[in-house]
């Protein structure tokens, strides 16, 4: 079997004809939500008559939610609330790529919609003006299922020469990661960064800073667009925290947080703080730092490949293998942010960044009251 897909080996230069043609004026707009996996992203088209100047502009459409494992096929429209627009990179300006939130027939939010409830405490917790920066880690497979680059039979070299590597040897799928960078900045996504991973076939992008639900905002939209970059390429990204058993580094989405306060000077003081109050709620944020309650987390987070163990939280200045890391920087100005390792991939940045500031800056007696944790983990509405 090819490991490209045969979608990607269409004529580029016929689908090109079409792509220049005017569009009489009018815009297209594709809303993109999360569907009932709260992994899985999904998307639909539709034409307004004028370009949206803002997101009041796009107005409220509807889906089968019985189709996205979201709903029962007897009561299965659900609505798309349009939340965050970008620009859309694929067909170019003037059309959209329009972040929704999902409510139920019932117009509350939908089991898998976490940014509901990230909001609710953002909301409380505004003036503290707190930034996130998250690094989404991901490995790149062939539509074999097999990790892109890879031998058929066998294993590239081991680990050592990839992390930030240069070469055709050491290096698997560049163009992907640089058409995606691309992508992000005329969508109008916050990205910061990118860099080759320890394993082969496995990058990363960080997006940030970001203030509150800004984040899980923009960080789904870059997801977004990396699956639609690869699926242009013929691969597929995976958001797996643990896809290679054996001597491979796992995926996590290491995630640095500030307040205001921790910027300013003499702010480590409040970053030292933050670490006390982490450690009291460890095993609450573990069951919200990947869809699984930690199920998935578990495969990673065990004390190699520079991850801390899944059942112990540490804090160190410029340690890798605890759960939160004070990057050195920070230490020595003594003032900035922190570093949150345990994340895994495939968490739902609006269940991390809401469990981070609900820790941080709600009073322990308000914890969890947006959601009930029994309600919220296990989808029981
Ligand atoms: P690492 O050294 O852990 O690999 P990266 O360079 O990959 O770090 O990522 C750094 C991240 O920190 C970026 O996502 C960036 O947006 C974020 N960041 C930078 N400054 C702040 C800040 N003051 N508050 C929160 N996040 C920040
Ligand atoms: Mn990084
Ligand atoms: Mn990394
Ligand atoms: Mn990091």
């Amino acid at each position: 079997m090819a490991s490209v897909s045969v979608s990607s080996q269409l004529n580029k230069a016929v689908r090109q004809q079409y792509m220049s043609l005017p569009q009489g004026g009018r815009c297209q707009v594709t809303y993109v939500w999360i569907d009932g996996t709260g992994q899985g992203l999904r998307n639909k088209t539709r034409t307004l008559d004028q370009e949206p100047k803002t997101i009041h502009d796009i107005p409220e459409w509807n889906f089968d939610g019985s189709s996205t494992y979201q709903s029962e096929g007897s009561n299965s429209d659900m609505y798309l609330i349009p939340v965050a627009m970008f620009r859309d990179p694929f067909v170019l300006d003037p059309n959209k790529l329009v972040l929704c939130e999902v409510l139920k027939y019932n117009r509350l939010p939908a089991e898998s919609n976490h940014r509901a409830r990230c909001n609710k405490v953002m909301e409380q917790v505004k003036e503290h003006c707190i930034w996130f920066g998250m690094e989404q880690e991901y490995t790149l497979y062939g539509v074999d299922e097999h990790p892109f680059g890879w031998p058929k039979n066998g294993f590239p070299k081991p680990q050592g020469p990839y992390y930030c590597a240069v070469g055709a040897d050491c290096a698997y799928g560049r163009d992907i990661v640089e058409s995606h960078y691309k992508a992000c900045l005329y969508a109008g996504v916050n990205i910061y960064g990118t860099n080759a991973e320890v394993m082969p076939s496995q990058w990363e992008f960080q997006v940030g800073p970001c203030e509150a639900v800004d984040m899980g905002d923009h960080l789904w939209m870059a997801r977004f667009l990396l699956h639609r970059v690869c699926e242009d390429f013929g691969v597929i990204p995976t958001l797996d925290p643990k896809p290679m058993t054996g001597n491979w580094n796992g995926a996590g989405c290491h995630t640095n947080v500030s307040t205001k306060v921790m910027r300013e000077d003499g702010g480590l003081k409040f970053i030292e703080d933050a670490t006390e109050k982490l450690g009291k709620r460890h095993k609450e944020h573990i069951e919200l730092y990947d869809p699984n309650g930690g199920k998935d987390n578990v495969r990673r987070l065990t004390g190699s490949f520079e991850t801390s163990n899944i059942h112990d939280f540490s804090t160190g200045v410029a340690n890798r293998a605890a759960s939160i890391r004070i990057p050195r920087h920070v230490g020595q100005e003594g003032k900035g942010y922190f570093e949150d390792r345990r994340p895994a991939a495939n968490c739902d940045p609006y269940s991390v960044t809401m469990v981070l500031a609900e820790t941080l800056l709600l009073d322990p007696e308000d914890h969890g009251k947006e959601y009930g944790y029994e309600e919220y983990m296990f989808g029981k509405e």
